[in-house]
């Protein structure tokens, strides 16, 4: 029942990889005489998604086919969307060291005990150049999405994966909810509706603002940080944590706002990734998504709202899941609330809006923003950690 509420993963139906009961011990017998390769934290983190069906319909890593028309066309080859190419990148020692095996044991690290058996359907060129301007829309390797195509091996290899495993984690534990689980409580909540919101920052008002404007034409809120790897200068996701903690707890509606996270790593792929997470929230049971100013941006690569133009070159139902549309909001003392350029007629004067580094400069000094920028439990939470050294 589940599987299907409240709306259906992409594709029909939610693949699980996971290996259990005696096929495991077979499957783990089998393992440890196959050629080993190591996989890179950015991989595991598709991994770990590919065997809990958050990229469902994918059951592995995808094989050359799919990977160009992934880039000509932004679906895959039977036709169904698909933004960002899921593959196992290898180098040409790893395929010499297979040695035309059919299978290769995938592990997290040299000499651990394999995670995953990768069935290989095909090993090919990865097409660097081709990938960077068609998923980043640039080629400079300035770009940190750019940089780990770049620096990633040669090859790839693909193909369906039998997991023994999910990748362990001692941070976050109880919030780590597989796609089953976050559906399962929609269910149990009895949300017919929900909005999921992709962070990778503290929230500030205005993220709480278009929230709550979401929420009050769905049932519920799934906030969905994501906690897979991060450039090195963005707020570590244990801070971000700790600020949603306190936001749920003064703020939010408990029966109607969910934490979970999102094992994803970050791309910064923009539009395209606003796509691929649109898809990956569906899987997890969430019926409409947040869009934002500069979704999965970085630097200025992407225009302010490119992230929103993307869903219209799909034709309506191809996605499933509903975008939903937000400019960036703020403080307005004239209108006395919480307003965006669409709902408010007053002039940059009358509005509380500071830059990013403005802010950093504040809560570095120790000095909380406004509290019409930031609530103050939040800028405690973020000043203590860049005063302590944590950031
Ligand atoms: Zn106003």
């Amino acid at each position: 029942m589940s599987d299907q509420y409240p709306i259906a993963p992409h594709g029909g139906s939610l693949v699980n990889l996971l290996v259990g009961g005696p096929d495991a011990d077979a499957l783990r017998e089998e393992a440890a005489n196959l050629p080993k390769v190591v996989v890179n934290e950015r991989e595991l983190a598709d991994l770990e998604m590919l065997a809990n069906g958050a990229l469902s319909p994918l059951t592995g890593f995808i094989g050359e086919g799919d990977y160009h028309s992934i880039l000509d066309t932004m679906h895959l080859e039977n036709g169904l969307a698909w933004a960002i190419p899921v593959v196992l990148s290898v180098t040409d020692g790893d395929v010499k060291r297979a040695g035309g095996a059919h299978a290769l044991a995938l592990l997290t690290s040299e000499g651990a005990d394999p995670i995953a058996v990768l069935r290989i359907s095909g090993i090919f060129k990865r097409d660097k150049t081709k990938e960077a301007r068609s998923v980043y829309r640039t080629a400079d390797e300035a770009h940190p999405g750019v940089k780990a195509v770049y620096e990633a091996g040669d090859l790839c290899a693909a193909g369906r994966l039998d997991v023994l495993r999910l990748p362990e984690h001692d941070d976050f534990v109880n919030y780590r909810l597989t796609p089953a689980q976050t559906r399962a409580e929609f269910e149990r909540r009895g949300w017919r509706t929900v909005v999921g919101f992709q962070t990778r920052n503290p929230i500030h008002r205005a993220h709480e603002y278009i929230q709550k404007c979401a929420l009050e034409i769905v049932d519920g809120l799934l906030v969905h940080p994501l906690v897979g790897a991060t450039k090195s200068d963005d707020v570590p996701p244990d801070v971000r944590m700790r600020c949603y903690e306190a936001l749920f707890e003064g703020y939010y509606p408990k029966d109607r706002a969910m934490v979970g996270v999102f094992p994803a790593a970050m791309r910064y792929a923009g539009p395209r990734e606003a796509i691929w997470h649109a898809i990956a929230r569906k899987n997890y049971g969430c019926t409409h998504f947040i869009v934002g100013r500069d979704h999965a941006g970085v630097g200025t690569y992407y225009g302010t709202y490119d992230a929103q133009a993307i869903f219209d070159e799909f034709e309506p139902n191809e996605l499933g899941i509903t975008p939903l549309r937000f400019e960036h909001s703020f403080w307005c003392n004239a209108c006395e609330g919480m307003a965006s350029p669409k709902t408010c007629p007053h002039g940059e004067a009358t509005r509380v809006s500071l830059s990013g580094t403005k802010v950093r400069e504040m809560l570095r000094n120790g000095e909380r923003p406004p509290q019409e920028f930031s609530r103050p439990e939040v800028a405690d939470i973020l000043i203590d950690a860049l005063r302590g050294g944590g950031a």
